[in-house]
C-alpha cells in the first residue's frame, strides 16, 4: 500500500517544477532546443550532458545514465527513498502531508513511532557508552584504544564508547532517562527490539523474563545511518573470558539495522566519496576508523557479511559514472570465490570495481601506523581493475596454453563479461578477452555463447531464484537438450538480462499499437518479471486500448510504482538504437524460453524430491513435463536462431 495517495503525489509534483528544483541544487541549466542542459550533478563533467525536458518534467544524463522525474532527482541528490523525497518536496512547496488512507496513515505513524522509539534508545545508549568511556570506569577501555593508536579526536569523532561489565548499565540508564509519560513501561521493550537488551527466561518459569544488557565489558563502535543517527552497535570485548560471547559482536538485525544494507562509516565517508568518486571497502570497523584518522576518508566497511547487491547499489549512488570502488579480498580459495562473486555483483550494476587481493594493507589498522598514508595510497593506486583480475584468474591459470583448458577459461571469463549491462564496455571486454586468449574476436562463441549455467543460474543479469553460485563450466559431451539450453543462454546473453529485454519491449509498446498488441499477446504484462516495467507495460496497453497515444503524464498519473519515473525518462529520451521486427521477435522468443527454463528447473527440483520421497507417479508425471519443456526450449532455440539468421541477412 502506498503511503501517500497518487493524487497527493501528483499535486506535490505539480507544485515543484523540475528545472527549478534542479536549479535549487546549484545546477545551472541553459535552454537548448526543446530541453534544458547543464553540467550533471551526479558525475564530473566538463561538457554538459544533463538534460531536462520541461514539457514532460523528466531529466536524463547521457553521461552517467541518471534519469527520472523530480522525485527521483531529489532521491538521488539527498540519497533518500521515495516517500522521503515526496515529503521533502511537499515541504518545499508548503503542502501539508496527506496519507493514502486512514490505514496507511496509522501504519505510517506506527512505523515512524516505533522507529523513533528505537532511534531514541540507540541514541541514549550511545550517550551512555560515551559517558562511560570518559568516566573513571572507562580507564581500561581508554588505554586499550590508545594502545591501538586511536587519537582523542578520532574517538570523539567516531563517538566510540565503553559498555561496562554490568548486567543493568544501559538498562538503568534508559529507565532513568525515559521521561515522557507512558515511555517508562515501554522503553525496555524498545531497547530489547533495538538489540541493546537481551531477555532470559526466569528459572521459576511461568513465562517471566528478565532483561539484561546485551553489551557488557566491550569497547563500543556505533553504527550510524545516512543521517548520522546510531542504529546499531559493534562491541569489542576488552577482556576475553568464558561465556562473554565473541570477540566482536554486533547488534542483531531488526527494524533499524539490516547488515546487507549498511556500510560502516558511510555517513562519515559520504562527502569524500562523492568528491573523489572513489570508495574503499575494508573489512573491519577499526580499519575504517584508522584510515580516516590517517586522512583517507573515503573508506567504509561491511559488517560481517560479504558485499551484497544492496551495498553495491548504495556505493553506486556515490561513485556512479565518475569513479570506482576498491575492495579487499583474501587470496585463498574462499577469498577468490568471494572476489568473483563481488565482481559479478558490481558488473551487473555497471559499477567499476578494483580488486586489492592478498595485500597486508587489508589490515589497515596495522598497516597505516607502520607504513603511513602515502604508502597506503600508493598501494590503492596500484589496485587492479576487476576485469584484469578476472582475466588473470581464468586465462592466467591455464598452464602451457592447453587449448581445451583455455576454452573453458575463456567461457568462464565470458560469463562475467556478459553480466555488464553497458554495450560498449561489454564489447571492449570481449575484444580484450579475445586478444589475451590469442584468438580472433569472431571465434569467441557468437553471439557471446556462454558455458552451460549451473541449475539455478541464469544468463546475463537474469533473475536467479536459487542464487548465483558460480560453478566451473561443463566440458564437452553435452546432450542435445543441454545443447539447446546453451543456445538459449547464448541468445539471452546476447540480448542482455531480462530487465533490459523487458525495458526494450516497453519502447516497442510505446512506439506503436501494432507492436504493443503483439507483445501483450505473446508476453502479457502480468508475466513480466520486473514490477515497475510490468506496471508501465499494462498502462501503455490500456492507453492504446482506449485509443489514446500513450503519454508520460497519463502513465505517471496512474502508476503506483515509484520506479516508473526512470522508465518514463528513458521513453521520453530514447536511446539511439533502432527498433526492428527481428529484434522484437528475438526478445520475445528469448523471454519465452526463459520462462520455460525456469519452469524446467522447478520441475527438475520437484522431480528429484518426488523420487526421494518414493512418489513414483508424481515423479513420472514431472518427468513427462520436463521432456515436453526441453522440447519446447529446443524448438524455441531454433526459432530464435532463425530470427538471428534473418537479422544477419539484412
Ligand atoms: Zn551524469
Amino acid at each position: 500500500m502506498a503511503l501517500y495517495s497518487q493524487d497527493f503525489v501528483e499535486r506535490v509534483r505539480a507544485a515543484n517544477e523540475l528545472s527549478q528544483v534542479v536549479a535549487s541544487y546549484n545546477v545551472h541549466l541553459k535552454r537548448a532546443g526543446a530541453n534544458m542542459l547543464g553540467l550533471c550533478p551526479f558525475h564530473n563533467e566538463k561538457t554538459p550532458s544533463f538534460n531536462v525536458k520541461t514539457t514532460e518534467q523528466f531529466f536524463r544524463c547521457f553521461g552517467c545514465g541518471a534519469k527520472g522525474d523530480v522525485f527521483r532527482f531529489v532521491q538521488m541528490m539527498e540519497k533518500v527513498e521515495f516517500p522521503e523525497a515526496v515529503k521533502m518536496l511537499a515541504e518545499r512547496a508548503g503542502l501539508p502531508l496527506e496519507y493514502d488512507n486512514p490505514l496507511a496513515a496509522r501504519e505510517a505513524s506506527r512505523n515512524s513511532e516505533l522507529k523513533s522509539r528505537l532511534l531514541w534508545c540507540c541514541s541514549r545508549a550511545l550517550d551512555y557508552f560515551e559517558e562511560c568511556l570518559a568516566g573513571p570506569g572507562g580507564a581500561a577501555a581508554r588505554d586499550y584504544l590508545a594502545s591501538r593508536g586511536f587519537e582523542k579526536e578520532t574517538i570523539a569523532r567516531w563517538r566510540l564508547g565503553w559498555a561496562p561489565d554490568s548486567w543493568d548499565g544501559v538498562y538503568g540508564f534508559l529507565l532513568k532517562n525515559a521521561k515522557e509519560p507512558g515511555q517508562k513501561e515501554k522503553v525496555l521493550e524498545y531497547a530489547l527490539q533495538a538489540g541493546l537488551l537481551r531477555a532470559r527466561e526466569n528459572d521459576r518459569g511461568g513465562g517471566q523474563r528478565s532483561l539484561y544488557d546485551a553489551f557488557r565489558g566491550r569497547v563500543m563502535f556505533p553504527i550510524l545511518d545516512a543521517q548520522s543517527r546510531p542504529i546499531a552497535f559493534g562491541g569489542r570485548v576488552l577482556v576475553e573470558k568464558e561465556g562473554a560471547g565473541g570477540k566482536y559482536i554486533n547488534s542483531p538485525e531488526g527494524r533499524l539495522f539490516e547488515k546487507r544494507k549498511v556500510l560502516f562509516g558511510l555517513s562519515q565517508a559520504a562527502k569524500e566519496i562523492s568528491l573523489t568518486g572513489e570508495a574503499v571497502v575494508v573489512e573491519g570497523y577499526t580499519d575504517v576508523i584508522m584510515c580516516h584518522q590517517y586522512g583517507i576518508r573515503n573508506v567504509v566497511a561491511t559488517l560481517g557479511t560479504a558485499l551484497t547487491e544492496d551495498h553495491v547499489g548504495l556505493l553506486r549512488r556515490y561513485v556512479a559514472g565518475k569513479g570506482r570502488v576498491i575492495a579487499f579480498f583474501d587470496a585463498d580459495g574462499a577469498g577468490r570465490k568471494a572476489t568473483r562473486r563481488a565482481i559479478n555483483l558490481f558488473m551487473e550494476q555497471d559499477v567499476p570495481l578494483a580488486v586489492a587481493s592478498g595485500l597486508e594493507m587489508k589490515d589497515a589498522g596495522d598497516f597505516l601506523p607502520r607504513y603511513g598514508a602515502d604508502e597506503f595510497r600508493k598501494k590503492l593506486a596500484q589496485c587492479r581493475e576487476s576485469f584484469s583480475y578476472v582475466l588473470a584468474e581464468t586465462l592466467g591459470r591455464v598452464g602451457n596454453r592447453d587449448p581445451q583448458a583455455m576454452a573453458v577459461a575463456v567461457r568462464e571469463a565470458l560469463e562475467t563479461v556478459n553480466l555488464c549491462p553497458d554495450a560498449i564496455t561489454r564489447s571492449l571486454m570481449r575484444q580484450r578477452l579475445a586478444a589475451e586468449a590469442g584468438i580472433p574476436e569472431e571465434t569467441l562463441p557468437e553471439p557471446a555463447a556462454r558455458a552451460k549455467a549451473a541449475p539455478g543460474q541464469t544468463a546475463a543479469g537474469g533473475f536467479s531464484p536459487a542464487g548465483r553460485k558460480a560453478r566451473p563450466p561443463a566440458r564437452a559431451g553435452l546432450s542435445p537438450s543441454t545443447a539447446a539450453l546453451d543456445m538459449e543462454e547464448a541468445l539471452q546473453s546476447h540480448s542482455g538480462g531480462i530487465r533490459r529485454r523487458e525495458a526494450k519491449l516497453l519502447r516497442y509498446m510505446w512506439e506503436s499499437p501494432g507492436w504493443c498488441a503483439r507483445i501483450v499477446d505473446e508476453y502479457p504484462p502480468d508475466e513480466w518479471r520486473h514490477g515497475a516495467l510490468a506496471d508501465v507495460a499494462a498502462l501503455i496497453r490500456d492507453e492504446w486500448d482506449a485509443e489514446r497515444q500513450p503519454s508520460s503524464a497519463a502513465i505517471q498519473a496512474r502508476a503506483t510504482n515509484s520506479g516508473v519515473s526512470e522508465l518514463l525518462a528513458e521513453l521520453v529520451f530514447p536511446d539511439a538504437e533502432p527498433l526492428s521486427e527481428p529484434d522484437v521477435s528475438q526478445i520475445l522468443a528469448s523471454l519465452a524460453g526463459e520462462r520455460r527454463k525456469e519452469e524446467l528447473r522447478i520441475v527438475q527440483r520437484d522431480m528429484e524430491q518426488a523420487q526421494r520421497e518414493g512418489d513414483s507417479a508424481r515423479a513420472s508425471a514431472l518427468l513427462l513435463r520436463g521432456t515436453e519443456l526441453r522440447r519446447l526450449i529446443m524448438n524455441n532455440g531454433n526459432t530464435t536462431d532463425d530470427a538471428r539468421r534473418h537479422l544477419k541477412r539484412r
